[in-house]
């Protein structure tokens, strides 16, 4: 594999091109508008030349992946490539459209995953007929720093397909778990219950959020529920709660929470809006 589609140039977007452009790959990223291009490629270009002033990076290799990487909004245009990796809102009639939409343009064998954290596999495979080569490929957040990836095998993924993925991964430097394909998979699965019992208790007023994310630091967490939340997408994680929720036929201990529905009307989507449960505009 020589060049990787990156469909939504957002929050993963942006980290998985960051990886594979650093990584050697040709990248080309595809959003809807121009303005969504150009500012994901000053991001992308400042974490890389962050990564050259930390000294993870050779000022060689960060020239050549700021090169490597070409912005698009022509969706055959990103067809074209060996991998389509998407990573557009959490939807499923979104995904299926672009899905549809990158098969009937792709070569024959341009494989296509999806970054989807929630939506079932062989849902999104069954809006395409190349079922045998599409997947799920799920990086964690942000994604040019976390090494995990769920490689998420559908019902009719081929071996080949498989394979393929788990390398890719791996010349990423990344670090790939074998999946099957159920509600959430694994990670989210069990993150699920971290966030919905932090917002039962920040809904029955047990304590603030500043408070819950404090104590749960305390005991050795990298981060709090609600600073995850905001650096997730308070937008992304309803939408994941949503999904888990109804694929597991409404199981109540996956029941989502009124904060989270109230966060993202009004427009607190956490670090990517400025403001989440936390102010992030002072810096
Ligand atoms: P985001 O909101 O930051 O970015 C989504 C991008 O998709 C935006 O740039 C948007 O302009 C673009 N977009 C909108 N409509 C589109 C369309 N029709 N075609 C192509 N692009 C379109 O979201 P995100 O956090 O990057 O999440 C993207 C996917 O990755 C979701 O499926 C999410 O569940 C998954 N994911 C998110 C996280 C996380 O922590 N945020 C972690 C793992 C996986």
């Amino acid at each position: 594999m020589q060049t990787i589609a990156i469909i939504g140039a957002g929050t993963m977007g942006r980290g998985i091109a960051q990886s594979a452009a650093l990584a050697g790959y040709r990248v080309i990223l595809y959003d809807v508008a121009d303005d969504l291009l150009a500012q994901a490629l000053d991001q992308i270009k400042a974490s890389i030349d962050k990564g050259v002033e930390l000294g993870k990076t050779a000022a060689a290799a960060a020239e050549r992946a700021q090169q490597a990487l070409q912005l698009t909004t022509d969706l055959a245009e990103a067809a074209a490539a060996d991998m389509v990796i998407e990573a557009a809102p959490e939807k499923l009639d979104l995904k299926r459209q672009l899905f549809a939409t990158l098969d009937a343009a792709a070569p024959p064998q341009t494989i296509l995953a999806s970054n989807t954290s929630s939506l079932s596999i062989n849902a999104l495979a069954g809006a395409t007929g190349r079922a045998d080569r599409f997947l799920g490929l799920h990086f964690f957040n942000p994604a040019h720093i976390m090494k995990l990836v769920e490689v998420i095998r559908g019902e009719f993924t081929s071996e080949s397909t498989l394979a393929a993925a788990v390398d890719f991964a791996r010349s990423l430097g990344k670090t790939p778990v074998l999946c099957k394909d159920t509600p959430a998979f694994i990670v989210n699965r069990v993150a699920r219950p971290f966030y919905g019992e932090a917002l039962r208790l920040l809904g029955e007023n047990a304590a603030n959020a500043a408070t819950i994310d404090q104590l749960v630091r305390s005991v050795g967490f990298r981060m709090g529920p609600f600073e995850l939340i905001d650096l997730v997408g308070c937008d992304v994680n309803l939408a994941v709660t949503q999904s888990v929720y109804e694929a597991t036929f409404q199981d109540p201990k996956y029941r989502p929470h009124p904060i989270q529905k109230r966060m993202v009307e009004s427009g607190r989507l956490g670090r990517k809006s400025g403001h989440g449960f936390y102010d992030y505009n002072e810096g």
